[in-house]
């Protein structure tokens, strides 16, 4: 038994879980309204998701990144990887405004507790009881994989975005990318450089976009992404529905080829991957880049889902349980949305019933409102 097995879950007003740009944005907006609470976050540093990016992922490859509320990166080299560049910002930002990030703390659970509270439960027995939470956990932590006849009989290697280590890894071999987002546009367009051959599939024809993206594009993509969760439905990735931009590097790939793009295989084979129609490509690797999903398992025992699959929120809360607002989910799910939905979340639990706001985190460098 350890240590935290016999003790009573220590109380706060507020539990944010997650340290990325949403569980940050929310911490923020926390302490400026002197809400007690406590982040707590299970990777080993600051950064959220950006920690764990691939290296030649550089911080000049970002699209839109958007601050944090009350601290501006600037003068970021665009060559040095976005892990390092975000990783220093987050530790910065941390620091600057007095955020005790609780780290590495796996929360495992959240139930109903007693008196109407919630209790979090973590994986080294320590727990918390709390009378709102915001859950801010992104999708890194549940790398999407779809499944295909046969492949457990490939021979070669399969990986996903999530453990993409640089194009280095891909000299010389023959390698399959999965997956029309921006992620597996940039894998193509790096290992083709040193790759034996590289093949993309994508089950869906790739819509480039070479308008530029502005506000109303961004404000419709959001808005589809919105009505999916007013639905019940599993979010698309804001991300997912703004089309792939047309840049320099990939009207390159285009005219080279690489980027040409072929409808999914139906099968894996040992050697590769196979069509209906008899053809196939040989492989020694599938890389999958198709995408995350909200890594929310931990909310399982409240019973937030729809029937659709998804947790209905009106803003960031839950519609099934107003002391529960999810910020990076779905139509917040990027960096501009989740900074908005940390501020949204704030506001809102600042309405529920039975305020305690005791044990507040001084925010050091902004007034309180
Ligand atoms: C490859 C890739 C590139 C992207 N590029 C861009 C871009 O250029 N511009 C843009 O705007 N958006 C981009 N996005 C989307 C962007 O990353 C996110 O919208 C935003 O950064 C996510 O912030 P977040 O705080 O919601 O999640 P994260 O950054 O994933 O943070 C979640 C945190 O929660 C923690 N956590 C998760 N589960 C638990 C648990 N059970 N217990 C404790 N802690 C937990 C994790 O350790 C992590 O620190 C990209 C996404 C991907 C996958």
């Amino acid at each position: 038994m350890n240590d935290f097995a016999e003790r009573d879950p220590a109380e706060v007003d507020v539990v944010v879980i997650g340290a990325g740009q949403a569980g940050l944005s929310g911490a923020y907006h926390l302490a400026r309204a002197g809400i007690g609470h406590v982040v707590l976050d299970h990777s080993p540093g600051p950064g959220g998701a950006w920690q764990f990016r691939w290296p030649s992922l550089t911080y000049g490859k970002v699209h839109g990144m958007h601050a944090l509320p009350g601290m501006e990166l600037t003068g970021a080299d665009p060559l040095r990887p976005s892990s390092e560049v975000i990783g220093e910002y987050f530790a910065a930002y941390e620091e600057r405004f007095g955020l005790r990030v609780r780290r590495p703390v796996d929360v495992t659970a959240v139930r109903d507790g007693s008196d109407g509270r919630l209790l979090v439960e973590s994986a080294s027995g320590e727990r918390w009881s709390a009378r709102a939470l915001i859950n801010a956990t992104g999708t890194w932590d549940r790398p999407f994989w779809p499944r295909y006849p046969g492949q457990s009989t490939f021979r070669g290697r399969q990986l996903h975005t999530a453990g993409y280590p640089g194009p280095a890894a891909f000299a010389g071999a023959r390698v399959v990318v999965v997956g029309g987002g921006t992620s597996a546009v940039q894998h193509l367009l790096e290992i083709s450089e040193v790759a034996a051959a590289t093949t993309w599939v994508t089950r869906r024809p790739p819509v480039f976009r070479d308008s530029r993206f502005g506000e109303a594009e961004g404000r419709a993509a959001v808005a589809l992404v919105e009505e999916r969760v007013r639905r019940g439905l599993p979010p698309q990735s804001v991300v997912s529905v703004t089309g792939l931009a047309l840049n320099d590097a990939v009207r390159a790939g285009l005219d080279s080829g690489v980027l040409e793009r072929r409808p999914m295989f139906d099968r894996i084979i040992p050697t590769g991957v196979g069509w209906a129609d008899g053809r196939s490509v040989e492989a020694d690797v599938i890389l999958w880049a198709t995408g995350f999903r909200a890594a929310v398992d931990h909310l399982a025992p409240l019973r937030l889902r729809e029937p659709g699959g998804g947790i209905r929120l009106e803003g960031t809360r839950a519609v099934r349980d107003e002391r529960i607002h999810l910020v990076g989910y779905g139509p917040s799910a990027s960096t501009t949305g989740a900074n908005r939905a940390g501020g949204a979340a704030v506001r809102e639990i600042r309405r529920l019933p039975a305020r305690e706001t005791s044990g507040a985190p001084a925010l050091a460098g902004v007034a309180a409102s």
